[in-house]
Formats: structure tokens, sequence, C-alpha cells
């Protein structure tokens, strides 16, 4: 192993409590596109903006048909070798938890238990109403929306959303109290293919090394953290990971 690797093997061996933080990057060995590489979503259309979403039908449809042009992607998705790296450190009782800000469902699909992955953004697996919460599958929804033009809404009248947090959207309060709780108890915390540039959820890697542990950033690219971090590794996430959990 090269000398970051093995950096970042011993940081691992000598840590009591790790928390694993992972953005879009450590999905994209899975075929999901991430926002900010170059040639990434965002290089080619600006996100929608909750209070677009619901002051308007023009946003909801145009949200929806991004959605369901994704469909496929997501619904082919499986984990790779970054999300097995997770799992075993999980497994391990190595790593106490996961803090995602992918809604992609995968790290749960590598076989980490619910309790132990903390999504920040929400998942984009399924959809519910935003009045009263009925759960609605996306399959479905896109059966009426493309063959009837139907805009997905709910028996209740509210409208229905991936569930999904979007800019302009509050940030789910469990959520954010149990990543807090897991950053501040932390000895090392390692984020794995995240620009860093999204707040609040950048803030819990910065939360970390100001609470005293040691901070460890895993990212093709530089990111908005590495010049506070203990380590950076620009490198694939599948790859080093992969070889630093022993899994394939
Ligand atoms: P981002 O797109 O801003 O940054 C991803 C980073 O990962 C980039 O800096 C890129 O260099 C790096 N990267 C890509 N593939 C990599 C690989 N194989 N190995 C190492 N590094 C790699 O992602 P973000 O910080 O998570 O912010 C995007 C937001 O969009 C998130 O909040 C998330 O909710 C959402 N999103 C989620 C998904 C998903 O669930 N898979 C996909 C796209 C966007
Ligand atoms: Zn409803």
């Amino acid at each position: 192993m090269e000398q970051d690797m093995e950096e970042l093997s011993r940081l691992i061996d000598t840590a009591d409590r790790v928390v694993l933080f992972t953005g879009a990057g450590i999905s994209t060995e899975s075929g999901i596109p991430d926002f900010r590489s170059p040639g990434g979503v965002w290089t080619k259309m600006a996100p929608i903006d909750f209070r677009d979403f619901m002051r308007s039908d023009e946003a909801r449809r145009e949200t929806w048909k991004r959605r369901f042009a994704m469909e496929d992607t997501f619904r082919q998705a499986t984990p790779n070798r970054g999300h097995r790296a997770c799992a075993e450190l999980i497994r391990r009782g190595k790593a106490t938890s996961v803090v995602t800000q992918n809604i992609d469902g995968l790290h749960q699909d590598s076989g980490i238990p619910d309790s132990k992955v903390i999504e920040l953004h929400g998942n984009t697996t399924y959809a519910h109403c935003l009045d009263c919460k009925q759960r609605y599958e996306i399959g479905a929804l896109r059966v009426d929306f493309e063959q009837d033009n139907i805009i997905p809404h709910c028996a209740c009248g509210g409208w229905v959303k991936t569930a999904t947090i979007s800019f302009g959207q509050s940030m789910p309060v469990d959520e954010m109290r149990r990543a807090e709780q897991e950053t501040l108890l932390a000895d090392l915390f390692i984020t794995l293919g995240s620009s860093l540039v999204v707040y609040p959820a950048a803030g819990f890697p910065e939360l970390a090394k100001r609470n005293g542990a040691s901070l460890v950033i895993v990212n093709r690219e530089p990111t908005g953290l590495d010049r506070i971090a203990d380590l950076v590794l620009h490198r694939s996430i599948g790859e080093t990971m992969g070889a630093i959990a022993g899994v394939e």
C-alpha cells in the first residue's frame, strides 16, 4: 500500500469510534452521476428550489420529469466496493454510523442496518405526500405521469414529492440531531466522495475537527475542507476503501 493509504489504515486501527460521512462520489462507481464532478448533473441544469416546487405546476412537472428520467439508473444501481467497505467497518464495530448526504439507499442495500444510516437529505427511492406523509411508489407515479400527464398528488390534496430534502426545504430534525451526537462522539471522521460545499451537511466534518477528532477526506478532487484535514487522499473510493477494509 502507498503511504497515504497506510496512514489511513493506521488511523482506523487506532480509532475507537469512526464516523463515515458520504456524498454522491461514493455512488458514482454504482453508475449514479454526482453533481459537482466535471460533467456532473449541475454543470447541465440548475436545481429546483422547494419554494418553486410548492408554487408552480411547471416546477413540479419539471422536478418529476427529471426524477423519472433517472428512475432506471436508480432502480438498477447496486452497492459497489466503497459501500461494501463501509458496511465492513460497521460490521466490525469500528465505525458506529454512516452519515450520508446520499438519497439512493445503497448503504442500506449493502447490509448496514437502517439504524446506523443517517440520511441528511432523505431518500429518493420512494415518495410521500408533503401534508399527510402517505407513502407512494415511484413506479406507479411514473405510469400516471407518462401515460396521463398526471403530476403526483395525494388524495388528501397535498403534493407528492420524493422523500428527499430539496434546497429551500428544512433539514430533518431527528437526523440532524443524531448526526451531531455521532460526530461529537467520534475520534475519527472520514468523508468519502463529497465536495463538502453543501451546508449544513459540510458542517459535520468541521465540527468533528473542532471537537478534537482526526479528519480524513477521500475524494478524487480537492474539496472545501482539504485545508483543515489531517489527511487527504485524492483517490477513487472503491479501490482505496476496499483495500483498507479488506473487501472486494
Ligand atoms: P458532489 O457531487 O458535490 O461531490 C461529489 C464529489 O465526489 C466530487 O468532488 C468528486 O470529485 C468526488 N467523486 C466522484 N466520484 C468519486 C469516486 N469514485 N471516488 C472518489 N471521489 C469521487 O456531491 P455531494 O457533496 O454529495 O453533494 C451533492 C448533493 O446532491 C448531496 O447533498 C446529495 O444529496 C445529492 N446527490 C445524491 C446522489 C446520490 O444519492 N447518489 C447523487 C447526486 C447528488
Ligand atoms: Zn396526503
